[in-house]
């Protein structure tokens, strides 16, 4: 198989559908956030903050799984005293994020946490309390992220606007809330306007995006079990990544946080904004399948699971038109009548019994993964992928 010989010239990014929204950058501990930055995907953990061998076990699996930020919540005091801990042996950057109570906001600033999320519309006397907690984040040099939320937009607010949380509604009690801060000569803003309809979300974005330069934080709030939670945020997520605006993100699912991170990473994916790594495209199966094409797509997709290189790996039903389908795909099988015709590039190297279909894959996989062309391994380093080939089964 011949492999593409690098020219030294760095390889040409993969097409997006619009360039970022301009915004002016912060530094979540070692996470940039805003258009000079690579697009983070967080996520929260689940457990007692206050059990902190939990704690930082699930910031493990969340950090094994891609995630960039964790965010931990604080709602009692033995929970702020479990923030220095947590902050200090967490391997990715820790925002707390705080309700009802401002003086947590002190606690895990001085706990060492990269950030600081508020929510304006439940912290008792929060505008009163803004020159202190500005005066504090600015000393500690961490950004503070402004969550307004559909669910408990400020009482004012809300009377405004007849008791509806309108995207009107949500963009105003967050640059009100910024104002405030800017007043006191701290921007180091991100922004988040949350709503669990995602039509309504959309609209609040793309009315703050107009409005402002701060760095937007993307969720659609509550948005249900992993399937409906998986539709809601990926539709809603496209529609403002495919516009530009977003610069981290975080799936919300009623599941386990890991989860969260697997769809908001295959969002990024899906849309060019983070470098593919294995992606599996398999039919949809037809009258012409000689072949389980499910049960197949998930054995090949299990023998591959770990294989951290850029590689499309087809799984097809049939030879009628399997290989001439897949013709873009680095590797595939198309079966039938008992064989699996294996191809890569869309030329048939070799034929195999179906038995062998899946085993032959991995290691046809292994083989051009092995042999990559150093600037493509260099190229899905630098975007923050990881290069090593690596075959967990
Ligand atoms: Fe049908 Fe073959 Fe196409 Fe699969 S590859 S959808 S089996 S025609």
């Amino acid at each position: 198989m011949s492999m593409p010989i690098g020219l030294g010239l760095p390889p040409t990014p993969p097409p997006v559908l619009a360039p970022r929204r301009k915004t002016r950058q912060l530094m979540v501990g070692s996470v940039g956030v805003g258009s000079d930055h690579p697009i983070s995907v967080q996520s929260m953990t689940t457990t007692k903050t206050h059990d902190i061998n939990a704690t930082l076990q699930q910031i493990a699996q969340l950090t094994a799984s891609g995630c960039d930020i964790v965010r931990v919540a604080c709602p009692m005091p033995i929970d702020a005293e479990a923030l220095p801990i947590i902050a200090k042996k967490s391997p990715i950057p820790v925002i707390a994020d705080i309700h009802f109570q401002p003086k947590y906001i002190f606690s895990a600033i001085d706990a060492g946490c990269a950030a600081v999320r508020v929510n304006p519309g439940n912290i008792k006397e929060f505008d009163g309390r803004v020159k202190e907690v500005a005066q504090a984040a600015g000393d500690a040099g961490i950004p503070i992220r402004i969550g307004v939320n559909g669910g408990s937009l400020d009482k004012r607010i809300l009377d405004k606007y007849n008791g509806k949380a309108t995207p009107e509604a949500l963009v105003e009690s967050a640059l009100w809330e910024a104002s405030l801060f800017e007043e006191h000569g701290y921007g180091d803003i991100a922004i988040s306007v949350k709503h669990s309809d995602p039509v309504l979300m959309v609209e609040a974005y793309r009315q703050l995006a107009e409005k402002c330069d701060y760095p937007l934080h993307l969720g659609v709030t509550e948005a249900g079990p992993k399937f409906m939670g998986t539709i809601k945020s990926s539709v809603a997520f496209g529609a403002l990544l495919s516009q530009g605006i977003g610069d981290t993100i975080r799936v919300s699912l009623s599941a386990d946080p890991v989860e969260e991170i697997k769809v908001g990473d295959q969002i990024l994916q899906s849309l060019n904004l983070r470098p593919r790594k294995l992606e599996i495209v398999s039919c949809p199966s037809c009258g012409r399948a000689q072949v389980d094409v499910y049960k197949l797509a998930e054995e090949v997709t299990e023998g591959l699971d770990g294989l951290e290189v850029p590689l499309r790996v087809a799984v097809m039903g049939c030879v009628v038109n399997g290989p001439g389908e897949a013709r873009d795909a680095d590797l595939g099988v198309a079966s039938g009548n008992g064989k699996g015709q294996i191809f890569v590039k869309g030329e048939i190297i070799k034929t195999v019994p179906e038995s062998q279909i899946v085993q032959t894959l991995i290691e046809e996989a292994m083989r051009i993964a092995e042999t990559m062309d150093p600037e493509v391994l260099a190229a899905a380093e630098a975007s923050g992928m990881k290069a090593e080939v690596k075959v967990t089964r």
